[in-house]
């Protein structure tokens, strides 16, 4: 990764986590699940809600690192308008993409605003912050009443 792509995936970081999209909670209706990482002592609650097996509206609340808010942030923006199994998908690859299995990989290109991320791969403790949410989401999804930890 070039010096000057890494700055720029810096900034959009610093910005998502200083500005958090979709920074709300969402009503009863909506699925949601809690998810911590006490590594680094990120909390995120993830509100999904899904109609006709698309993402209608998805937002999160928490207190966490800059990493963490930024991922949920950028999250919830790709995901609306999603169908179920895209928002699987995405999961996968960004999961994928932070634990660096992802590189030279077809899906990369599919990343889009994701892709700022990729460097968290050089930085094992930091990896947890980056996907906490989607661990959430995913419980939120499965409908499941258990916080998700990443320990
Ligand atoms: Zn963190």
């Amino acid at each position: 990764m070039s010096d000057e792509l890494r700055d720029l995936y810096q900034d959009v970081i610093i910005e998502h986590s200083k500005r958090p999209r979709n920074f709300r909670e969402l009503g009863s209706e909506a699925h949601k699940a809690e998810g911590y990482n006490p590594l680094c002592g990120d909390e995120v609650t993830v509100y999904i809600d899904i109609e006709n097996d698309m993402v209608k509206d998805v937002s999160f609340k928490g207190s966490g690192c800059a990493i963490s808010t930024a991922s949920a942030s950028v999250m919830t923006e790709l995901l609306k308008g999603k169908s179920r199994a895209e928002a699987e998908g995405l999961f996968k690859t960004f999961h994928d993409l932070v634990t660096g299995r992802g590189k030279n990989g077809a899906d990369m290109e599919n990343l889009g605003k994701l892709a700022v991320f990729a460097g968290v791969s050089e930085f094992p403790t930091r990896v947890k912050c980056a996907v906490l949410c989607w661990h959430t989401l995913r419980a939120a999804l499965e409908g499941k009443g258990e916080a998700v930890t990443t320990e």
